[in-house]
């Protein structure tokens, strides 16, 4: 695949999500304003589950006069009206998902980078246990913890 296929791709996937964050927000009453368009397109841009200071730093390059709690509390609104999914708190800080297709998550334990991780097997996986300690399972995600390439070639 060429670059400019992949490009194109990504633009394409990019331009379904924010059609349906209008969506979402017309059907929640919420308004989508330009600050918030903004935001959500950085996060929807964003392939590296920033956390929320990440995510108010890139947002700044556009809007220079945002402030950060105007980006944390929409990240709030966007995680409410499940445009949004904060992978489990890894580090101390929560990372940020606009990924909502079904996946998985390769994290490493060295960098905290966090790879989307597409696997069927993974997706059809269920607990032997159909009430595991009482809890009714809703749904989940496997997180695989690692070091990534970058992180063993500094290793060796
Ligand atoms: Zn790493
Ligand atoms: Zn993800």
């Amino acid at each position: 695949m060429t670059a400019g296929h992949l490009t194109e791709r990504l633009t394409e996937r990019l331009t379904e999500r924010l059609e349906s964050f209008v969506e979402r927000c017309t059907e929640a009453g919420v308004s989508a304003t330009h600050q918030r368009r903004v935001i959500y397109r950085v996060l929807a841009e964003s392939e590296d589950h920033p956390s929320p200071e990440a995510v108010y730093e890139r947002v700044r390059r556009e809007i220079p006069s945002i402030s950060q709690a105007t980006v944390y509390n929409n990240i709030h609104k966007f995680i409410e009206l499940g445009l949004l999914e904060e992978v489990s708190k890894l580090h101390q800080t929560s990372r940020l998902d606009a990924n909502l297709d079904r996946h998985h998550h390769l994290v490493c334990v060295q960098c905290k980078k966090v790879v989307d991780y597409y696997d069927a097997a993974l997706d059809k996986a269920k607990a032997r246990n159909h009430e595991p300690h009482g809890f009714e399972v809703r749904h989940y995600h496997v997180e695989v913890h690692g070091l990534c390439p970058d992180c063993r070639k500094a290793a060796d």
